[in-house]
């Protein structure tokens, strides 16, 4: 363990004063994503100054309206899991249940998943088609933001500084297909990873919504709305001809994808598109595969 100084906060206010004070201090909650990404053997690296946020009783908070659900951003992965498992959309909590094994999901975060730099790790992608809004919060401002905005488009943080993630809004919404599925290992195999998510409300055999998202497990996403838009109003099953139109236009938007996203990802993400739009079809009930 380096030599690092260590700040840890009990309150919001605390928390706040001392970011503002030392907005170069690292922010971290339960250290999972930044210890895997050292590989987990050997000494564990810190920077010379840490604010561990994850002893705040206001950012342990998860709470529940009509029209949403809210997590603190240090609840525990294994917590929301725990008490919204039969509430919350599936395609965020199958790719909760995705992240490692029970003791990691006991100390990892949803604000650490989010708010890693390196990668878009797994909820970045179902928080996206969800709309999910995130709360960031400095001294003197809070804003919320939605989930895509955490990051610019070429994949650098867009935090200001001494801002950090507050809460998580997941709206609640009815969508009868849902669909997540991972691919790979985001730490190890970040070549060939993928997750992919899927949103799909099918009514009287017309889709009224459909939504997407790509994270390649480096700092890429692929959200296409022009895809979505062409796919919204269609009835199911899709035509063949629309299959091919939306094929032609996914391809299209994978090849401006920048150059970490390797080609081998890019057929894996065609491929996988292709089966979803093959599969759709009027659910007799809520499906989730
Ligand atoms: C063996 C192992 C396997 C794993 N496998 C997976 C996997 O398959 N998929 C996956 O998604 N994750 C995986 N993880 C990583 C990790 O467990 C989760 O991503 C977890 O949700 C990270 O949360 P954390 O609180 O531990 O983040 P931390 O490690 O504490 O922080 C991660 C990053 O987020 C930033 N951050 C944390 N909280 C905030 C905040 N409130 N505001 C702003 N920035 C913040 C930190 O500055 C840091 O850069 C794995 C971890 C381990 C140890």
């Amino acid at each position: 363990m380096s030599d690092s100084k260590v700040f840890q906060p009990t309150s919001i206010n605390e928390l706040l004063r001392t970011y503002q004070e030392y907005p170069e201090a690292l922010v971290l909650a339960g250290s999972t994503a930044i210890a895997r990404e050292q590989k987990g053997d050997g000494p564990f690296e810190l920077p010379d100054m840490v604010l561990h946020i994850s002893r705040i009783p206001e950012l342990q908070r998860i709470s529940r309206t009509e029209r949403y659900f809210e997590i603190g951003s240090c609840v525990p992965i294994s917590r929301i899991l725990k008490v919204g498992q039969h509430v919350l959309p599936k395609v965020f909590t199958h790719a909760l249940h995705n992240i490692a094994h029970p003791a990691v999901r006991n100390m990892g975060t949803l604000g650490g998943n989010l708010g890693h730099q390196s990668r878009r790790l797994n909820t970045f992608g179902p928080l996206t088609i969800l709309d999910a809004r995130v709360e960031l919060r400095k001294s003197g401002s809070s804003r919320w933001v939605q989930v895509p905005r955490l990051f610019t488009k070429t994949g650098e943080p867009a935090l200001e500084t001494g801002e950090f993630i507050s809460r998580i809004r997941i709206p609640f919404v009815d969508w009868n297909l849902q669909f997540y599925q991972r691919i790979g290992d985001p730490f190890t195999k970040p070549k060939s990873s993928l997750t992919f998510s899927a949103l799909t409300a099918v009514e009287k055999g017309e889709i009224t919504d459909f939504r997407v998202a790509f994270t390649f497990l480096g700092r890429s996403v692929l959200r296409d709305r022009e895809l979505e838009t062409l796919i919204s109003g269609k009835k199911v099953p899709l035509s063949e001809k629309m299959r091919a139109e939306a094929r032609s236009l996914f391809r299209s938007s994978l090849m401006d994808l920048p150059g970490e996203v390797t080609l081998f990802q890019k057929q894996r993400a065609l491929r996988l598109l292709q089966w979803y739009l093959s599969a759709l079809h009027e659910p007799t009930s809520e499906l989730f595969y």
